[in-house]
Parts: structure tokens; sequence; C-alpha cells
């Protein structure tokens, strides 16, 4: 070791390269600064230029590359652990909010009363928590591509028709589990009195659907199929779609005949953050959907 310290010492060039190096190891803005493209190619250069004209240092650079080389591996791998991540954030979330809303918690603890049901996309940058800063209790909440509605069917959709029957039927104020043939006698409201489909600006799941070709063919196992849901629309008209939809469920059509139940759709624009929330004008009678 003692001999490649000597080398690198008396090689001005690879001295460089390495303290360059560090600086890189040390601080990620520093490399920004001191280690942009231009200075790394003038290195690589600097680097080949010494080992061509002094070809007895081969094995000493060859010997710091790859100790370099498990060094930026390290970093690498270091850079994200998603395990402490993980952990990092419930105690965050622990100390900051559990802790300090014991009644609310304690509350959530017996049961949920939610007053809205939400549709909104899988997209990492949407989240109706952080958008609309629902608390937790306050939003029975289903995410998926490009938050679509399917209408009712009982072979497909299965997941989704779920989630509604649960949030429209079974969510009562006295947190008791009504079975089905009970439901409709017990008189008890429902807590869900909206459900927002939110649709958003730059959607994938939107772009999938206004790619897919003519002619059928699909090039994805589930989601072409999956957005077909609203093959007739694209972008804000995709959400009046599902709230189209959403009317096709029977138990839904009857709460809003009823007016317990109220349909809105909603777009989030985060590229300029601005949020539209509109109500679609259903025009429906008791025995047949919209
Ligand atoms: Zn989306």
């Amino acid at each position: 070791m003692g001999t490649v310290m000597l080398g690198i010492g008396t090689s001005p060039g690879l001295k460089r390269l390495v303290k360059s190096k560090l600086g890189t190891l040390a601080s990620g803005q520093a490399r920004k600064k001191t280690w942009g493209k231009d200075s790394y190619d003038e290195a690589i250069a600097e680097l080949s230029k010494l080992l061509s004209e002094q070809s007895n240092l081969e094995g000493v650079a060859a010997a710091k590359i790859k100790q370099i080389t498990a060094d930026l591996e390290t970093v690498g791998s270091k850079g994200f652990n998603p395990d402490e991540r993980i952990q990092t954030g419930f105690n965050h979330f622990k100390k900051e909010k559990y802790e300090k809303n014991p009644d609310l918690y304690g509350q959530l603890a017996k049961g949920q009363s939610p007053k809205f049901m939400v549709f909104a996309c899988s997209d990492s940058r949407v989240c109706p928590s952080h958008v609309l800063n629902f608390q937790p209790g306050e939003a029975f909440m289903v995410r998926n591509i490009a938050s679509m509605v399917p209408p009712y069917d009982q072979k497909k959709y299965t997941g989704v028709g779920a989630a509604i029957e649960y949030a429209v039927l079974h969510l009562k104020l006295d947190g008791h589990w009504w079975r089905q043939r009970d439901i409709y006698s017990s008189g008890m409201p429902h807590t869900v009195e909206n459900i927002v489909v939110i649709g958003h600006s730059c959607c994938g799941g939107i772009k999938g659907l206004m790619s897919i070709p003519d002619d059928g063919t699909t090039a994805s196992d589930f989601i072409e199929d999956w957005v077909k849901i609203c093959s007739s629309a694209k972008s804000k008209e995709a959400v009046n779609v599902s709230l189209g939809n959403l009317l096709t469920y029977p138990f839904v059509r009857d709460s809003v005949v009823k007016k317990s139940l109220a349909l809105k759709g909603a777009h989030y624009d985060f590229v300029h953050g601005s949020f539209e929330l509109w109500d679609l004008d259903f025009k429906i009678s008791p025995t047949s959907a919209a």
C-alpha cells in the first residue's frame, strides 16, 4: 500500500484524478461543481496520456481505479435504502401525527365514517391525501390507472365493484356490518355522501388510451384493456365517463336519486397547481340509468 501511495504521490495527473474522485465521494454538490462532464473527460484524457508516457504506472493505476470503482459502487448503493426510508417515514408519522392526535386515532380505532369516496390515479404525484389534505378517516379511496370507474360487471372489475359496494352500502353511521338483505330495510344512512373522481394533468393512463391503435392490437397485458373503459373519452371527459359508469351500480343510482349521494368530477393540474371541481348534471329516474 505504501508503494501505491508513493506512486500516486509522484504522478501529478493521477493525483489530481484521485483527489477529484475523493471530492466526489465527499459531497454530491461538489460533484456537480467539480465533476462535470468536461472535467471528467479531461481527467480521463490526462490519465490516458500519463499512462501512455509512463507505462510502468499501469499496475498502480489499475489497482487505484479498481478502488475508485468499488467506492463509487458503495456510494451508489448507499444512496437509497428502502427499509430505512419506510422506517423513517413511519417514525415521523407516529411522532408528529399519531401521538399528537390521540383523540382522532382513538376514534378511528373504533371505526370509520368518511364523507368522501375518492377515485384517483395511481400516479405517484397525485395522492389526494396530500393534494386535498384529507386526514385519516376522511376519504375512502380507490386508486388505479387513470382513476377510472368501470361499469357494473360482476365478472370483470370486481375489485372496483367491491370498493363501491363497501363504501356505499356497508359504511353505515353506526359502524355495524349490515348484511346485504338488511341494508335497504335498515334505514341507516351511509357515511359516504360524495363520490369524487379526480383526473389529472400529464396522465400516463390517458396518454396510453390515446395511443391505442384502431386495429385492436395491444402491446400490454393489462393496461390497454383497462384504460379502454373510457375509450370514448380523452382527458377530463374520461372523468365524466367514470361518473356515468358509477350510475350503472344500482346502489349508487338509488342513493343519487334519493339525494343522499352526490357525484363529482375533478381535475388536478400539477403543472400549474390548480384544481377544478364540477358536478355532473344527471337526468336520471329511479328506474333507468342516465
Ligand atoms: Zn394518471
